[in-house]
């Protein structure tokens, strides 16, 4: 068998099962990154001695694909930027330790936006990530190295992040399941931090049953990290019944606006009807704030970016200027250097935003509406159990095209953003294609801590359609 990089990690372990070799999988997936990553560029760093640490756990012999801002002990983990160059962690992220004891193999970091600002991975130090459907578009971002490899069967599954859409939007962009889980829900240590209010660590796979498998190794408690939640982690496989009759489903009208892609709300209202077809109900909602969620994400964003960020200062990690004639010096050249345009613009909108003089107008505002926001979703899940959406207003756009334009590259998270500010968790599976090939995803919402709700609506719906099976060429 020399196709077992096509096969999802459900399928795998199967095969596994009856005989075949965790080694024979590892080298089909290592051949085929060989023969097309010069192509697509998905990965930031390819660990050639990957091996598998443990057998007899629910991921023995699974290649996975990690975001090159997760932190993996003793290899290089740089967030695709220059200052964090010659950076290795001397421990394990806490979802590294998870996927270890379950048998998992790490084949190696995934290209990204550096330190995921960026919806198209052209702001990596490595230059951009290619979507396998169309070379000359992108993959989405920022985890676009992730969603890129898992659609050219580079890798069976990959972890992303997501601060306002970075697993949801490249998953829809490129035609794979991504789910950004509930804040809390997946332990954030040794995640290095954007947005710690918003970020959350993520599966993004072939396939909504790989979703569940993989969300179930790596959520639960962590003492690492005080934002994660105590509650117990149920067998999200479970939720894979494929029946939602008597499911109540939102659609939100303020998501169906101008702007959007025909081709895409057509995909998303032809999905809808599908799922009511499998008997779910079908209700009206209106998420009122919505059009304010962009804005208050890039000042919430950028503010805690800032801050994050300032620990990079050429004394603790990775780049260092030395042609430097004072300390203060030494910071100003590293940080000159070390940073891409991308990240510059977002220290200097969030120190900005949180300045004495504009701290109330802009960031203590911010947190207002974002209140609104959580708010307008508490009174939608009084009507729906789940709320169905596009993922992006549009396809793939192609590379450079928005990259002098950054409000315009801000807008292709319309969708995603909200449910990283109200903290919910939130699916992109495909739904569709364009009429030049490109795929298209629908978002599905839930309450928090609702993710089987999320499996449940999602499988259902994969199950009845084949877009999921379809792969590119290359
Ligand atoms: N594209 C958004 C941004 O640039 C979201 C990024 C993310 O989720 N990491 O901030």
């Amino acid at each position: 068998m020399d196709d077992l990089h096509l096969l999802t990690a459900h399928e795998i372990k199967i095969a596994i099962d009856s005989g075949v070799e965790p080694s024979a999988v590892l080298d089909a997936v290592q051949k085929r990154i060989e023969a097309i990553d010069s192509k697509v560029k998905a990965f930031a760093y390819v660990n050639k001695k990957a091996t598998q640490v443990k057998r007899g756990g629910k991921l023995s012999g699974i290649p996975v694909l990690i975001k090159d801002n997760i932190c993996v002990k003793d290899e290089a983990t740089t967030c695709s930027s220059k200052i964090l160059e010659a950076f290795s962690p001397p421990y394990d992220a806490t979802v590294i330790k998870r996927l270890k004891d379950s048998g998992a193999v790490l084949i190696g970091k995934a290209n990204m936006d550096e330190f995921a600002f960026g919806s198209s991975c052209e702001t990596s130090c490595y230059g951009p990530t290619r979507n396998p459907w169309d070379l000359d578009r992108i993959p989405g971002g920022s985890s676009g190295g992730s969603a890129a490899a898992v659609a050219a069967s580079q890798t069976i599954m990959a972890l992303g992040s997501d601060t306002g859409g970075s697993i949801r939007q490249p998953a829809a962009l490129c035609g794979v399941v991504g789910l950004k889980p509930t804040y809390g829900r997946v332990s954030r240590y040794g995640l290095i931090a954007f947005a710690s209010s918003l970020d959350q660590i993520g599966p993004i796979t072939k396939d909504v049953e790989d979703a569940a498998l993989l969300l179930g190794v790596i959520a639960g408690h962590d003492v690492l990290d005080s934002t994660s939640v105590d509650i117990p982690v149920p067998d999200y496989c479970k939720s894979l019944t494929k029946d939602i009759k008597g499911l109540r489903l939102g659609v939100p009208k303020e998501y169906f606006v101008k702007g959007i892609d025909p081709e895409v709300e057509t995909a998303v209202k032809k999905s809808i009807e599908t799922l009511r077809g499998l008997g779910a109900i079908v209700v009206d909602i209106s998420l009122p704030h919505t059009e304010y969620a962009v804005s208050t994400y890039y000042i919430i964003g950028s503010a805690e970016a800032s801050s994050n960020l300032a620990r990079f200062d050429g004394a603790h990690y990775g780049y260092r200027d030395t042609d430097a004639k004072d300390m203060i010096d030494m910071y100003v050249r590293t940080r000159s250097k070390g940073f891409g345009d991308e990240a510059k613009r977002r220290i200097l909108l969030g120190t900005y935003c949180l300045s004495a003089g504009y701290y109330d107008a802009y960031y203590l505002k911010a947190l207002k509406v974002r209140t609104k926001i959580k708010e307008d979703f508490e009174r939608a899940f009084a009507l729906c159990d789940c709320i169905v959406t596009p993922t992006t207003p549009t396809p793939a756009f192609k590379i450079g095209e928005k990259t002098n334009d950054p409000l315009a590259m801000y807008l292709s998270d319309i969708f995603t953003i909200p449910a990283n500010l109200a903290g919910l968790p939130g699916i992109s599976i495909p739904c569709g294609f364009s009429s030049g090939g490109l795929p298209i995803g629908m978002q599905i919402m839930a309450r928090p801590f609702g993710e089987e709700t999320i499996f449940r609506a999602s499988y259902a719906f994969e199950q009845s359609t084949d877009f999921h099976k379809r792969r590119p060429t290359i």
